[in-house]
């Protein structure tokens, strides 16, 4: 299930959520819960967009769950990260959102020489089926971010250098860095 994703938690550019002074007296793990707003360490930008149901409201602003939900660009030095690299990463080890919702993964990477697989593709790990494609993000020449969800419980999730490859189209993409939630 998606985790709680807090200020002071991991990007996954490798900015961390910085508060933006629209959540300030609800925490999780006794950190202030993570609201659609809030800013990153990158020059601070990167605010949060809820992409999941956005029915759990902190002062009237939803909270943000760990890959389910979305970061705009930000900047670190003179390289814009686009939309996606910034999303929630990390998040609370033990508080959820949106159960039902399925479970996510997902991290930086690079895609193969065919392109870029689309939303709802079956990604497999050798002949398992590890999840589906949920949202793809494109960071100049082949590299990037892909998040699954839909992820198979019983299929050992992808690590650094793990190749998913869709059964669809044979498209893949290479892990550098992994999150789950
Ligand atoms: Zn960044």
């Amino acid at each position: 299930m998606p985790k709680a994703h807090r200020v002071g938690d991991q990007r996954m550019c490798g900015a961390t959520t910085v508060g933006a002074g629209l959540n300030t007296n609800v925490f999780v793990n006794g950190m202030l819960a993570a609201v659609a707003g809030d800013l990153d360490s990158h020059n601070m930008l990167g605010a949060l967009i809820s992409q999941s149901p956005g029915t759990i409201l902190i002062n009237g602003i939803p909270m943000i769950a760990s890959i389910m939900d979305q970061g705009s660009p930000d900047q670190i030095g003179l390289i814009t990260h686009v939309t996606g690299l910034p999303t929630p990463g990390t998040g609370s080890p033990n508080v959820n959102l949106y159960g039902g919702q399925g479970t996510f993964g997902g991290g930086l990477g690079n895609f193969g020489l065919s392109g870029v697989p689309g939303v709802g593709e079956i990604m497999q790990i050798g002949s398992q089926v590890v999840g589906q494609v949920y949202r793809t993000a494109v960071q100049g020449g082949n590299s990037g971010m892909l998040a699954l969800n839909n992820m198979n419980p019983n299929v050992t999730p992808p690590t650094v250098n793990t190749t998913i490859t869709s059964a669809n189209t044979g498209k893949t993409f290479t892990f550098t860095s992994y999150y789950s939630s």
